[in-house]
């Protein structure tokens, strides 16, 4: 078995910032990046999106996959081994830690966990059916196929990512109705004021939708308003789900301490797990913050410290 000094499992923000500066430590670290794992391309949740408008360095705002590839590139020119490969299982009981893709095993003497996670569905009567023949979790993916071009959309959420989902589809749609179950949204000042300044977007307050219908594709669902609990149906050509995300941490089969909603519990000001010599960083043990730089600047911080973990520690 090919043993390594720190292997990184992710390839987002976090992951590349973590290689960049563990090479540079001349750590030689061993990254898997994931072959769609969670559903999302290496790279991570960038991959989905378009315009990322406030990650530092790029004032005109930079294509979110043009800006994973430039993280990519970065993390591999200065020697961080990139395998498309998924992490399947772990074995974290003792040093080196074990880790399995479909292809092969590796021991690893510090390790830094940064798997993101993934965009969360309703399962609503319907879904399975229906699925990819008119619902999707995934706007700025699916968005521009045919199949949505002029239909009435619906956005399920009231986020950021709800919000941008919603404003990037009234390019396609005839109609986009965000369905939110509150009354007011989440999602950030300025992207809320171009949600509800665009002609195209009609908000539905305090409802959620509970069934999906038609035969073979979808042409309508039916919501309710959660304050009179009346019901309609509203005729629908695609429906988007934008309602957060769960953590990617199921591979770690619970060897390390997570929250209640599966994040990995770190310690306070540190990326330290419960588990010396595993680190965890972005989004994967971050419910609060989730944006690139975050994920980043943890990322930096895991490696920094399995480097001075690696220093005290060889085995
Ligand atoms: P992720 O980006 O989630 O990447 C982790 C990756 O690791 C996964 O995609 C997968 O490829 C890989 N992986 C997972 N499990 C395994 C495994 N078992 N083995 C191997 N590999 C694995 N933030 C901003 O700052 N600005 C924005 O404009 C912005 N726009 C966004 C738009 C959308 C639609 C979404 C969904 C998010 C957006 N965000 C934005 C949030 C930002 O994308 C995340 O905070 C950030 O990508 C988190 O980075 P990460 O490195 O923690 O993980
Ligand atoms: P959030 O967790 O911020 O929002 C999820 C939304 O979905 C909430 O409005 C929530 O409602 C709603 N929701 C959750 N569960 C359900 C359910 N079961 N039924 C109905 N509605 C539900 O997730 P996002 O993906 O929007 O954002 C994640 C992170 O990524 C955030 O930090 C965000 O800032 C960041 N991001 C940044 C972007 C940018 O800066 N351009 C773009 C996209 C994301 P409620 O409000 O009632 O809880």
């Amino acid at each position: 078995m090919e043993k390594e000094r720190l292997v990184i499992v992710g390839s987002g923000p976090a992951g590349h910032t973590a290689g960049i500066y563990a090479a540079r430590a001349n750590l030689a670290p061993l990254m898997f990046e994931g072959f769609m794992a969670g559903g999302v391309a290496a790279g991570g949740q960038l991959t989905t999106t378009t315009d990322v408008e406030n990650y530092p360095g790029f004032p005109e705002g930079v294509d979110g996959t043009k800006l994973t590839e430039l993280f990519r590139a970065q993390s591999a020119r200065f020697g961080t081994r990139i395998l498309t490969e998924t992490i399947e299982t772990v074995d974290l009981s003792k040093r080196p830690f074990h880790l399995r893709s479909s292809e092969r095993e590796v021991a690893a003497e510090a390790l830094i966990i940064a798997t993101g996670a993934t965009a969360k569905r309703l399962h609503i009567a319907g879904e399975d059916r229906l699925w990819q023949a008119g619902i999707s979790a995934c706007a700025v993916c699916d968005g521009a196929l045919p199949m949505y071009r002029d239909k009435v959309l619906m956005v399920i959420g009231g986020g950021d990512t709800a919000v941008e989902e919603a404003t990037h589809l009234t390019k396609f749609g005839s109609k986009v109705l965000v369905v939110h179950r509150r009354h007011e949204l989440r999602a950030s000042k300025i992207m809320q004021q171009r949600l509800l300044a665009n002609p195209k977007v009609e908000m539905v307050w305090d409802s959620v939708v509970e069934e999906a219908l038609g035969e073979g594709v979808l042409q309508a669902l039916r919501v309710r308003n959660v304050k009179t609990n009346l019901t309609r149906e509203i005729a629908a050509g695609g429906l988007f789900y934008a309602i957060g995300h769960v953590p990617n941490t199921e591979f770690l089969g619970r060897q390390l301490t997570l929250d209640e909603t599966g994040y990995i519990v770190t310690r306070p000001g540190t990326t330290q797990t419960s588990v010396a010599g595993v680190f965890a960083a972005g989004d994967v043990q971050d419910r609060v913050w989730r944006q690139a730089i975050t994920a980043a600047g943890t990322g930096c911080m895991a490696a920094l410290e399995a480097e001075r973990f690696l220093h005290e520690h060889t085995v």
